[in-house]
C-alpha cells in the first residue's frame, strides 16, 4: 500500500498559482532517468530536474564520494578557512575553462552567482576610478535569475518578472545581434552608453528560461568582439549551458570566446547538491588587489563552498572524464533532430529547435500548460512545458529507446493539441 504523504497546507510552491493549479505529484525515489512517485508510477525524466541531473539520478560515484565527505566534514565556514574539496574543484574548473578564467568564487545558487558577477563587474570599474560604469546590458529573451538585481536582466516583456518593473534597476536591453541591422544597433548602443556600461551579460548559444531561443556561434563571437573592442566586461551566464549541454563542455568554446566572468551552477554537482560558481579572469581579479581594504570583494554567503557540494562537483567532473558524456550529447542531438522534426508539420507549432541535448518546440496560439503537463504524466514522462515551449533536456545517460519514449510523447501530445483535443 502506498503511504499517503502529509497534506500540502504548509508549502508555498514555485511559479504556481496555488488556487487553481493541479496538486503536485509526490516523488519518493529517483534512479537512472526515472522518478518514482508515491503511487508507484515511474516517469522518464525529460528535463533532468531543471537541467541539473546530467548523469541521471543517484550516480553511485557521486553518492559514494558525498557519503565519505559526510563522515569527516559536512560543512565548515569559508572565511579564514579553506578545504581540499573547494581547492581541488577550483583548480579543476580553472583548468577546464578557457584562457585565464582562473579565480573561482563559490555560492549556492545560480541567481546569486549572477549577483556576484554583477558586483564584480561594478566594483571592477569602481576600483578603476570609473564608478559611473554601472549599467549591465542584457538581451531580449534573457533569463538570469529571480533575485532583484537579476530580475532586472530578464526580458521585461516576455519574462516572468514584469510585475516588478517599477522596482528594478533600468538596465539596457539589446536584441541579439543576429543580422547586419541588429549588429549595427548593438554597436551603436555600446558606443552611445559606453561611459556608463560595466558589462554585457549573455546566455551563450541558448537562452533557457526565457524561451529556449538559440543563436549561432558567430553571433556570440560578434558580441564578444564588440565588448573587447570597447573594454566592456563580458559576463557569460553558462548556468544552463555549462557542462556539456550544448555539445561542448562550455558553450563559449564553440565560438572561441573568452568571457571576463563566467557563471556556473545547474549541472555543476550533477544535480545532487546546491552549488554555484562565479569565475573571473586574472585581469578582473587583479583590480581587486591593493593596500586599501575597500578594494576587496565584500561578499560571502554563509554556506559558500559547502564541502559536500564541492565533493559532489568533483565527483561529477570525474564522471565527465571517465564517461563519454559529450559523445552522448552528440547522439542525443542527432536523435532529437530526427524525432522532433515531425512536429514542424503540426498545426499550432511555430518552430522546432535543437542544440546539443536540448530540443525545443515553440508553440503558436494559446497554450493550456496544465493540460499539456498532465497529459505527459499520463504518458509516463516528466516533461514540463513553460510559456510557449515544450522542450526536452534529458540526462546525458538516457538510452535511445528511453529518448524515443520522450520524443514520441511530445509528438503525440502536440498531435492531440493540433486536433484540438488538448
Ligand atoms: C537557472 C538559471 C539561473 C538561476 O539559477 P537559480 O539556481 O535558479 O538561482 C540563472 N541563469 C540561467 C541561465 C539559468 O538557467
Amino acid at each position: 500500500m502506498p503511504v499517503s504523504p502529509p497534506p500540502l497546507d504548509n508549502l508555498w510552491l514555485p511559479y504556481t498559482q496555488m488556487a487553481t493549479a493541479p496538486a503536485p505529484l509526490t516523488a519518493v525515489a529517483t534512479h537512472g532517468v526515472r522518478i518514482r512517485l508515491a503511487d508507484g508510477r515511474e516517469l522518464i525524466d525529460g528535463i533532468a530536474s531543471w537541467w541539473t541531473a546530467c548523469h541521471g539520478y543517484n550516480p553511485p560515484h557521486i553518492r559514494a564520494a558525498v557519503s565519505r565527505q559526510l563522515e569527516t566534514m559536512p560543512h565548515v565556514m569559508f572565511a579564514g578557512l579553506v578545504h581540499e574539496p573547494a581547492l581541488r574543484l577550483a583548480t579543476r574548473l580553472a583548468a577546464l575553462l578557457p584562457g585565464d578564467l582562473e579565480r573561482v568564487f563559490f555560492t549556492e545558487s545560480g541567481s546569486v552567482a549572477v549577483e556576484v558577477a554583477l558586483k564584480m563587474a561594478r566594483q571592477y570599474w569602481i576600483n578603476r576610478g570609473q564608478p559611473q560604469r554601472r549599467r549591465v546590458v542584457h538581451f531580449r529573451h534573457s533569463y538570469h535569475g529571480d533575485t532583484f538585481a537579476t530580475m532586472a536582466l530578464c526580458d521585461p516583456e516576455d519574462g516572468m518578472h514584469a510585475l516588478f518593473a517599477g522596482s528594478l534597476n533600468a538596465e539596457p536591453m539589446a536584441e541579439l545581434p543576429e543580422d547586419e541591422a541588429r549588429r549595427a544597433a548593438f554597436a551603436d548602443l555600446l558606443d552611445d552608453c559606453c561611459h556608463e556600461i560595466a558589462g554585457v551579460i549573455v546566455e551563450p548559444l541558448v537562452q533557457g528560461a526565457g524561451g529556449m531561443k538559440m543563436h549561432t556561434a558567430a553571433t556570440l563571437a560578434f558580441i564578444a568582439r564588440a565588448c573587447a573592442e570597447r573594454g566592456i566586461l563580458l559576463i557569460a551566464d553558462e548556468i544552463m549551458t555549462g557542462f556539456g549541454r550544448t555539445g561542448r563542455m562550455f558553450a563559449c568554446e564553440e565560438a572561441g570566446v573568452l568571457p571576463d566572468i563566467v557563471c556556473l551552477s545547474k549541472a555543476l554537482t550533477g544535480g545532487t547538491l546546491a552549488l554555484a560558481a562565479t569565475v573571473a579572469r586574472r585581469h578582473v581579479f587583479e583590480v581587486f588587489l591593493g593596500e586599501d581594504a575597500r578594494r576587496a570583494l565584500m561578499h560571502g554567503p554563509t554556506y559558500m563552498a559547502n564541502p559536500l557540494a564541492c565533493t559532489a562537483a568533483n565527483a561529477s567532473l570525474d564522471l565527465f572524464e571517465s564517461e563519454p558524456r559529450l559523445a552522448q550529447v552528440a547522439a542525443i542531438e542527432t536523435q532529437l533532430h530526427e524525432q522532433l522534426a515531425p512536429c514542424r508539420a503540426l498545426a499550432g507549432v511555430a518552430e522546432v529547435r535543437v542544440k546539443g541535448a536540448i530540443g525545443a518546440v515553440e508553440l503558436a496560439g494559446a497554450v493550456d500548460l496544465d493540460a499539456l503537463r498532465q497529459r505527459f504524466v499520463e504518458l509516463g514522462v516528466w516533461v514540463r512545458p513553460f510559456g510557449k515551449v515544450v522542450y526536452l533536456m534529458p540526462p546525458f545517460i538516457i538510452t535511445p529507446d528511453e529518448l524515443t519514449t520522450l520524443t514520441t510523447a511530445v509528438v503525440r501530445v502536440l498531435e492531440e493539441r493540433a486536433a484540438r483535443r488538448l
